[in-house]
């Protein structure tokens, strides 16, 4: 045992999993106590009568040939959300250990680590180093701290659209080797301009890296991401989430979204959201009562305005919803606002100018 599992709950370490019913897919299905036939309105494949592959190894395996990792260096979750709650609930004991953030970020890392009763230290980005993390800082409050157990970096960040530099994460990453496990969310790296940081968790131990299938995929409501990281990690994840969590139409929507003509369909997809973020951010520049559109390498655009509420008003009228971060810290007048197809950023430019 490394200290990737030290580092974890002694509970979950000592944790034997659920021993779910046996997995035969050749043999007629009479220990699960299920219906054997399909509800009237079933249309999927392998019918939602049966419970699903409690883990759903071809799925596993299919996602980590398209992520181009061993099978045992991914876990399968609910989307990236799950993969946050299961590494919070597995490495830190309530009212003891502490998870880092780097705010503003994607709110569900501090929302975990409360739920489970950890300890929330903040380390600011930095609005006028365009949201880069003041990385000697980060690490002199990582080592400073004996509770920390994990570091959740966002990149590109949630809401304010920035990458953070590769090279500096898994110098964090090595500098915390035995002390804590760096977690770099790349739910947007499809959009980015540089590489994921998977081909790094080989040499990285301390190294997890999320994606999903809710962004570029466009499988928002399918509920599907993955953690990547050391088998020893995975493993004890694996003893945490629950069997069956990922459904039947899920596994199939997922299957069918790493088919060779869906993935050129998706990569075309990125490129169109590109052009069209290229377009969006230089218009709203030149749209009145627009202060600063922040550089973006997600499908978002992190925009202040004179005032966030007057456009807020103008964007409600036309129908169009966008996301107010007014309350958010540093943000100040700021919306965030979904890159979308070309029709709908037209009629976003338009509200604003007053147009809609
Ligand atoms: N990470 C980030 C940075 C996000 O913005 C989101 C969703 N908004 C998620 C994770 C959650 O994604 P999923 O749908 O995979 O749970």
């Amino acid at each position: 045992m490394s200290w990737l599992s030290e580092l974890a709950r002694p509970e979950i370490r000592a944790l034997r999993a659920y021993e779910h019913a046996v997995w035969e897919p050749g043999m007629t299905r009479l220990h699960a106590n299920e219906l054997p036939w399909r509800a009237p309105s079933d249309a999927s494949q392998e019918g939602l009568n049966r419970y699903p592959e409690p883990h759903p190894h071809a799925l596993s395996a299919a996602l980590a040939d398209f992520y181009g990792v061993p099978a045992e260096q991914l876990l399968v979750g609910r989307g990236s959300d799950e993969a946050i709650d299961l590494l919070v609930r597995s490495y830190c004991r309530a009212g003891q250990d502490a998870v880092l953030i780097c705010p503003p970020t994607f709110g569900m890392y501090a929302v975990a680590a409360r739920i489970q009763g950890a300890q929330v230290i903040e380390q600011p980005l930095q609005r006028e180093q365009n949201w880069a993390p003041d990385m000697p800082a980060l690490r002199a409050a990582a080592l400073a701290s004996r509770q920390l157990r994990l570091i959740f970096l966002c990149s590109p960040n949630n809401p304010t659209g920035n990458r953070l530099d590769g090279g500096e994460i898994l110098a964090l990453a090595r500098a915390l080797e035995g002390r804590a496990l760096v977690i770099v969310d790349e739910a947007y790296v499809e959009f980015a301009d540089a590489p994921s940081l998977i081909g790094q968790v080989a040499s990285t131990p301390g190294l997890v890296v999320l994606r999903t299938l809710s962004k570029a995929h466009g499988l928002a409501g399918a509920r599907c991401g993955v953690a990547i990281a050391q088998q020893e990690i995975i493993a004890l994840l694996r003893k945490v989430i629950q069997p069956y969590a990922i459904t039947q139409l899920t596994i199939e929507a997922v299957m069918a979204a790493l088919t060779p003509e869906a993935r050129s369909r998706t990569a075309e997809r990125i490129a169109t959201l590109r052009a069209e973020r290229a377009r969006l951010a230089t218009a709203l520049a030149a749209t009145g009562g627009v202060q600063r559109v922040w550089p973006s390498e997600a499908n978002f655009l992190l925009v202040d305005f004179d005032h966030a509420g007057a456009a807020l008003e103008r964007t409600h009228r036309a129908q169009l919803l966008v996301r107010d971060l007014r309350g958010a810290r540093a943000l100040g007048e700021a919306l965030r606002i979904s890159v979308g197809s070309p029709e709908q950023n037209d009629r976003l430019l338009a509200s604003l100018a007053g147009r809609a």
